[in-house]
Order: structure tokens, then C-alpha cells, then sequence
């Protein structure tokens, strides 16, 4: 099929589609191929990428609002309190729609008329799913175009930021946790690795339209919202940010039998949120 979009080149798409057969997307690396089967995929997914929600969204940052907001099954990573649970652990499961390129041109059509300015593509997270996202977007005429959030964890190779620059307009990413031991405990990643391979991602962002989030988590003020909050004074100063302190326990956090992570099964408490209008401060926007 020939490509519509000025932005993907057939070379482009070509080594998006070969990264597949022996997938290192994210770092885990696992090696699989993914053209024949998802077996041994970490992220459960093979080539298709899986649509299960879309809505046009008005509160997303004002700078990206209203986004054509697009949920993609699938993810690197098993955070104990994931809202999108059932479509992490089972990213083919129920209602999805595979992300075909006709489907998404229409509506991509669609969406704009009725008034979204850009396309956010988040999950689960959408990098284990870029490549079906490229196909989808190499068929996006350049009239049609809308600048795509990408909407992610941050913990990618450098293959994939390779893919995603020439699309990404906006580099929306989640800073979840401050220090290697509460990545591990909580999102089953090695902290380490995640922590480099996020550092290296917001670095590639930085001059490509950076955006940051951090969700305060109950019991991790001091170990994850602190240091997370003195980096970006630090390091990210002039960078939109917001902190969202509307926890909910989701996923295995809704169980009260949750031994390596109970705090994760509340709210925050009172103190907690006295605290965090403390740690964060301006520019920073509190939802
Ligand atoms: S995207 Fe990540 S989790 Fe999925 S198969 Fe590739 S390396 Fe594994």
C-alpha cells in the first residue's frame, strides 16, 4: 500500500515492521517474534495493535486539548495499581479494535471536524504498539495531519525513539516512580533499567516538545514524589508538568492482600495531601 503521509518513509515503515521479528521495542527485550505470534511477548501483543477505548477529550493539558484520545492494549510494565488492568494483562481480551489505517483516517477525519486538535496515543503504554501506530499514520494524508501526544511510561529503546521522532510532536511522559527499588517492587521492571532507560528518553524529548506527569502514589511521598519533584526543578525547570493527586487503588491494588505493597490499597491520606501542595510548586499543576 502506498504511503499518504510526507512524514514515514517506505524505509521508515520497512525497519518499523522488520523490529518486530525479533522485538526490542522496550527493554525488556524479549526477542520474540512478533509477525508470527505473541508468544513470549512480555506486552501479550504480536503485530496488531489493539484499540480499546477512543473519545474525543477536553481535559488533557490545555496545551493539547481537545486530543482525539486513543487507549492501545498492552504494556511494558505491571504497575500493582494500573487502572487499565484488564487491558495490560489482556490486551486482546473484550471489545478491542484492531488499529487498521482506514478505520483510523475516517475517524482521524472525523475527530478533527469535531474539533480535536491533536492525537494522544496511551494505553497501557502505546510503545509496544508503535509499530501498528506507524502503519496507521504512514495513511494519514498530510492535510489531515493533527500533531501526535505520545503518552507513555518513558521506558523504551532506542529503536523506539528512533521510530516515534519523526511523528511525535509532543512527548507526554509519566515519571511514576524516585528511586530503582519502588520501579521494581511496584511495576516488575528492573529499577535500574528503568530508571536509565526513562533518563534517556526525556533527554531525547527534551528539545522535541516534553510534557511530564507524576501520579502521587499513598506511602511514596518521600522516596518517589520528592526526588521526582527535585529533578524537575532541577534538571527540567522550564518543562510543563502536572501531579495528579486523585489516587485510586485499581488492578491488584484493589485487593487488601496485596503483602509486598499494601500502602498501595489506599488513598492518600489528609497529611499526605498537606504534603504534596509543599512538594510540588509553580509551575506545577495540581489535578
Ligand atoms: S514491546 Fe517490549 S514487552 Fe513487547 S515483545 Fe517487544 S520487548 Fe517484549
Amino acid at each position: 500500500m502506498a504511503i499518504a503521509s510526507s512524514r514515514i518513509s517506505v524505509d521508515h515503515l520497512d525497519a518499523a515492521r522488520v523490529s518486530l521479528r525479533a522485538c526490542s521495542l522496550c527493554p525488556r527485550a524479549c526477542g520474540v517474534d512478533r509477525t508470527r505470534s505473541r508468544h513470549g511477548a512480555f506486552c501479550r501483543l504480536d503485530a496488531t495493535a489493539h484499540v480499546y477505548r477512543e473519545l474525543l477529550s477536553v481535559g488533557e493539558e490545555a496545551e493539547i486539548s481537545p486530543t482525539w484520545l486513543i487507549d492501545l492494549g498492552g504494556c511494558s510494565m505491571r504497575c500493582l495499581y494500573c487502572s487499565e488492568w484488564a487491558h495490560v494483562a489482556r490486551p486482546t481480551a473484550g471489545l478491542t479494535l484492531p488499529l487498521e489505517p482506514a478505520w483510523f483516517v475516517e475517524k482521524l477525519r472525523r475527530r478533527r471536524a469535531q474539533g480535536a486538535r491533536t492525537v494522544s496515543f496511551v494505553g497501557g503504554d502505546p510503545t509496544v504498539s508503535l509499530v501498528g501506530v506507524l502503519e496507521a499514520l504512514a495513511q494519514v494524508p498530510d492535510d489531515v495531519w493533527l500533531p501526535v501526544v505520545w503518552n507513555c511510561n518513558g521506558w523504551m529503546s532506542d529503536l523506539a525513539r528512533a521510530l516515534l521522532a519523526p511523528v511525535v510532536s509532543k512527548w507526554l511522559i509519566d515519571l511514576k516512580f524516585g528511586n530503582p527499588a519502588c520501579a521494581t517492587r511496584i511495576a516488575g521492571v528492573d529499577g535500574e533499567l528503568d530508571a536509565r532507560e526513562v533518563s534517556k528518553t526525556l533527554e531525547f524529548a527534551r528539545s522535541r516538545g516534553l510534557m511530564l506527569r507524576h501520579l502521587a502514589l499513598p506511602g511514596h511521598l518521600d522516596c518517589c514524589t520528592r526526588p521526582v519533584m527535585e529533578r524537575l526543578r532541577r534538571d527540567f525547570p522550564d518543562v510543563p508538568r502536572n501531579v495528579m493527586a486523585h489516587y485510586l487503588p485499581f488492578g491488584p491494588a484493589q485487593s487488601h492482600l496485596l503483602p509486598h505493597a499494601p500502602e498501595l490499597s489506599r488513598l492518600l491520606d489528609r497529611d499526605e495531601q498537606v504534603s504534596l501542595v509543599s512538594l510540588v510548586s509553580p509551575p506545577t499543576q495540581i489535578l
